[in-house]
């Protein structure tokens, strides 16, 4: 047990450590795709949101509002907020990022472009961003990955679900935020449905960061230290996954932490 806090204190160290004085941060050589989900501009967009788009298994609206807390929250704020504390982070440990929007007063972009964002960066792994609307009475997160879907996402499902076991373990275990009880089974759910999913080709897993129809969760997502540790969560799950994944050369930081 002391071992394995320790091992996450050096995880945690070499993640969240800035990079110093041009030495390669833990993360360099690493892209990573950040999806904050909707947009504040969408509701006044109806007409541009609605228009269905090519999801891979269904059409679909391009675009949606998304929720909302009792008192007032947006989802949307709240995506970009924990999109943008999660760039600082990745950054300064030596990540290339991407976002696919980065304010939250225009509308989109649409599902397909999310997708082809982090395509055309070659991401090593995307993450997109999202707080559900689920029943006031149910509370707590879940990691949605994609199954195997031939000429989809057969090429990254293997991948997806590792990042969203590296997901749900690093969100309980820094969050505290409890597994949803609602919806999924122990903090996961397997959909193939949405688009964002269907149409990438790097390894990416959805983010549901609590419920934001509840009112114990949305008191969590309103809050910015709470925000913080969500990005660091998300931080220290895309370092584990990168670390641990097969079949690639290491990152710089790799080969480093382990000539240390
Ligand atoms: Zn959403």
């Amino acid at each position: 047990m002391a071992s394995t806090r320790a091992a996450l204190i050096v995880v945690a160290a070499l993640v969240l450590a800035p990079g110093t004085s041009g030495a390669p941060g833990p993360l360099a050589g690493a892209t990573i795709a950040i999806d904050p989900g909707h947009n504040g501009g969408n509701a006044a967009n109806a007409s541009r949101i609605n228009r269905l788009v090519n999801a891979g298994t269904l059409r679909k609206a391009c675009d949606t509002v998304g929720s909302v807390t009792p008192g007032g929250y947006t989802e949307a704020a709240h995506n970009l907020d924990v999109a943008l504390r999660l760039e600082r982070i990745l950054r300064a440990s030596g990540a290339r990022v991407v976002l696919t929007r980065r304010t939250n007063r225009g509308w989109g972009p649409c599902i397909t472009s999310r997708a082809a964002i982090g395509n055309r960066a070659r991401a090593d792994a995307a993450v997109s961003i999202h707080a559900d609307g689920g029943p006031a009475a149910g509370r707590g997160f879940h990691v949605i990955y994609p199954p195997a879907i031939r000429g989809l996402t057969d090429d990254i499902a293997a991948a997806s679900h590792r990042l969203a076991l590296a997901v749900r373990a690093s969100y309980a275990r820094i969050t505290r935020m409890p597994y949803a009880d609602y919806t999924g089974s122990t903090g996961l759910a397997r959909r193939r449905d949405l688009g964002g999913l269907n149409l990438s080709d790097v390894p990416k897993v959805f983010l549901e960061a609590g419920n934001m129809r509840n009112a114990t969760d949305a008191r969590l997502l309103a809050s910015p230290r709470f925000r913080q540790l969500e990005a660091r969560a998300l931080a220290n799950a895309l370092a584990d996954f990168l670390r641990a994944r097969p079949s690639r050369l290491p990152l710089r930081s790799a080969r480093a932490a382990h000539a240390a």
